[in-house]
């Protein structure tokens, strides 16, 4: 199932906005979507106006084996949610100890129909949770904000992802960078920009996504950009950054 991981080891650069907002756009375009939410901030359960703290099933039974994928997956309108909770927090520690403990995510999607895209919203550490994304994906999208230090980090990050491919997931690829969080009247984010993209060439997604404010409000009515601003700069380029994302496999 062509599964995506957004990570980034920092946070506030855009992996739960861009996991929202690209799962929402490849629906849009007829797309099936299912999105996971692997950070125990649940931001991503939360941005789609999804209770956490209420729900029954999150992805932390799912990785300790205790309820499906299947049933614990809520779906909302045209996206299919995995869902976080706080109590995602204890998984670091409780499942170090399992047997296999960086499969438990793979094997818990493996039994689920397929879908045209599965989004893993990681948190923002490269610990057991990001390392379980890394080995049920074969793609990993890091979005990337445009500003100073922007590249700093990135070496360990893709360190870890090559040593996730030569122990644990040979498939696994850097296959997109998203630019987020843009500014063009900043020279510097200019600058940064052309800096991501001499160092990654033409991974770096075209289309960049812009500093807009209802990206950032949207969350707190529980929708995506789509559904509270249909017409704003930052639907605009998610739905573009969604059709890239569409047509590059
Ligand atoms: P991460 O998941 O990497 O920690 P978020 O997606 O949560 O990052 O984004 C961090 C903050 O920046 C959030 O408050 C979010 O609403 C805001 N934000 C993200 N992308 C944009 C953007 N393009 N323009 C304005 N605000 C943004
Ligand atoms: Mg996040």
């Amino acid at each position: 199932m062509p599964t995506i991981a957004l990570i980034n080891q920092k946070g506030g650069v855009g992996k739960t906005t861009s996991t929202i907002n690209l799962g929402a756009g490849l629906a849009m375009l007829r797309k099936s979507v299912l999105l996971v939410d692997l950070d125990p901030q649940a931001h991503l359960t939360y941005g789609l106006g999804i209770p956490a703290h209420e729900l029954e099933y999150t992805v932390y039974e799912v990785l300790k084996g205790e309820v499906t994928a299947q049933e614990a997956i809520v779906r909302r309108d045209r996206i299919e949610v995995l869902p976080s909770s706080l109590s995602l927090s204890a998984a670091e520690v409780e499942l170090s100890g399992m047997a296999g403990r960086e499969f438990l995510l793979k094997e818990a999607l493996a039994g689920l129909p397929t879908r045209d895209f599965v989004l893993l919203d990681c948190p923002p550490s490269l610990g057991l949770l990001t390392l379980n994304a890394l080995t049920a994906a074969q793609e990993v999208f890091i979005p990337l904000q445009a500003e100073f230090l922007a590249l700093q980090g990135m070496s360990k990050l893709i360190d870890t992802v090559n040593v996730v491919k030569r122990r644990l997931n040979p498939d696994l690829t850097i296959s997109g960078i998203i630019g987020t969080q843009f500014d063009a009247r900043k020279n510097l984010n200019r600058e940064v920009v052309e800096k991501i993209r001499e160092y990654f060439a033409d991974k770096l997604f075209e289309t960049l996504i812009h500093d807009n404010v209802s990206l950032a409000e949207a969350p707190s009515y529980g929708q995506t950009i789509f559904e509270y601003r249909p017409d704003c700069r930052g639907a605009q380029d998610y739905l573009a950054l969604s059709r890239e994302a569409a047509a590059r496999r």
